[in-house]
């Protein structure tokens, strides 16, 4: 008999404690992704870790040579299912179509071995085998859902994530290579070694899976809270905050002045009556109509904000002043012809005045900012419900 004193565990004991462990970490994931509407992933991998945890369990107890039949059912079955809910949870935090064969494969694989080897051709090798080849399924699977993350913030995670796994299943083609007898045993190396060395990666493996699991749902959770910081509650556009980082991070996808090409600024026209006369509520509803309209003209590359109080900015990549003017123009004669319920039945009219500015390497988006403003104030001095363009208030001073 080969010598296995070598790395000397007691596996079924190690099996208990992984159990023990992944059921606590499945405990934890039920607590992050309750109550929350992007928690359906974290529930999924909660149930995963809950029934390797259970697999895990019965297969200490096997060891015992108590409930035989039944454990060994009961470990294949938990074993499979636990990988098909890991990846469904995979699949559903990356927003990715699940796949259910691949999920159906997972869990079919292990009960095969089981039909097959344990009940008509009895083989524990080959039984051991297959088992262990529906787990090299389940980890090529996670690393291919791993391959898309659903936000960039969260892509360093999934990148370690990968590693980990492909790690993971060397180890585990290693560890069975000697089951298959691909790779002798020796006196030092037995199959024992192998198993043991095997064992430890497994609780690692799943150890930092479920870890990462908590801070991955974490990471999703603070970039949905820095999002919604970025986004004004009444209109859903982005505020003040949201358009500047927009523009740091270069989210309309162009270079410095053509980036950000022309900016429109836009105030709504005696806004304060509106409230007097209507009430706040009503004003609130003014406020959504004009976002309304600014969505609907807006390009996919124009960046949309409320910059606070009736004030709102729309940032044109690539686009010139005249072409910036015409937009701002068409914008005013949108709001001039809508209308807003008032709580009395009335109905609200407003109008919208405009400045413009065209961004040029020269001039800063502060600066941009600034002059549009200006020209905003010069067509609410002209009599409101107009737009006008800080390139001609130069000309004008000039002149
Ligand atoms: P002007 O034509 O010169 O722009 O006059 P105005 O009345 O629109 O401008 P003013 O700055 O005097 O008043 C702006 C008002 O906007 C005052 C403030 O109470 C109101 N306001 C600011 N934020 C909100 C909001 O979120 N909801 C509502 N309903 N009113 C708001
Ligand atoms: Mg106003
Ligand atoms: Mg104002």
């Amino acid at each position: 008999m080969p010598d296995s004193s070598l790395f000397p565990l007691d596996i079924p004991t190690l099996a208990f404690s992984r159990g023990l462990m992944q059921i606590m970490l499945a405990g934890l994931l039920v607590y992050v992704g309750r109550r929350h509407e992007q928690g359906a992933g974290a529930r999924l991998w909660a149930a995963g870790f809950l029934l390797n945890g259970i697999s895990l369990f019965l297969f200490s107890i096997t060891a015992h040579g108590i409930w035989d039949t039944v454990c060994v059912v009961g470990n294949h079955l938990a074993l499979g299912a636990g990988s098909a809910c890991l990846l469904l949870g995979f699949w559903a935090f990356g927003r990715q179509r699940a796949q259910p064969w691949l999920a159906a494969l997972v869990v079919v694989i292990p009960l095969v071995a089981l039909l097959a080897f344990e009940g008509a051709w009895p083989n524990a090798r080959l039984r051991v085998l297959t088992t262990a080849f529906g787990q090299l399924v389940f980890l090529l699977a996670l690393q291919a859902s791993l391959r898309r993350p659903p936000r960039h913030e969260i892509e360093h995670i999934y990148r370690r994530l990968r590693v980990l796994a492909l790690v993971y299943a060397a180890v585990l083609v290693w560890a069975y290579a000697v089951v298959a007898n691909v790779l002798p045993t020796s006196s030092r190396l037995d199959i024992g070694y192998h198993l043991a060395i095997f064992s430890v990666a497994s609780l690692l493996f799943m150890l930092s899976l479920a870890v990462t699991c908590l801070a991955l749902q974490f990471a999703l959770l603070a970039a949905r809270n820095e999002d919604l910081a970025m986004v004004d509650w009444l209109t859903g556009l982005l505020n003040r905050r949201g358009f500047f980082r927009a523009i740091a991070h270069g989210d309309t996808g162009r270079a410095d002045a053509e980036r950000i090409g022309s900016v429109v600024v836009l105030d709504i026209d005696h806004f304060k009556r509106i409230n007097d006369q209507h009430g706040h509520a009503a004003g609130d509803r003014v406020l959504q109509a004009v976002a309304d309209r600014l969505r609907e003209l807006a390009s996919p590359s124009d960046l949309v904000a409320r910059m606070g109080g009736e004030e709102f900015c729309v940032a044109m990549p690539g686009a010139r002043r005249e072409h910036a003017f015409a937009r701002a123009e068409a914008i005013l004669a949108h709001c001039r012809n809508t209308t807003v319920p008032a709580a009395d039945g009335r109905a609200i009219r407003f109008t919208v005045s405009a400045g413009v500015c065209e961004a040029s390497p020269t001039l800063s988006i502060d600066d941009a900012l600034a002059q549009a403003d200006a020209a905003m104030y010069a067509a609410k001095r002209e009599g409101r419900d107009r737009a006008m363009a800080a390139h001609d208030l130069e000309h004008d001073a000039r002149a």
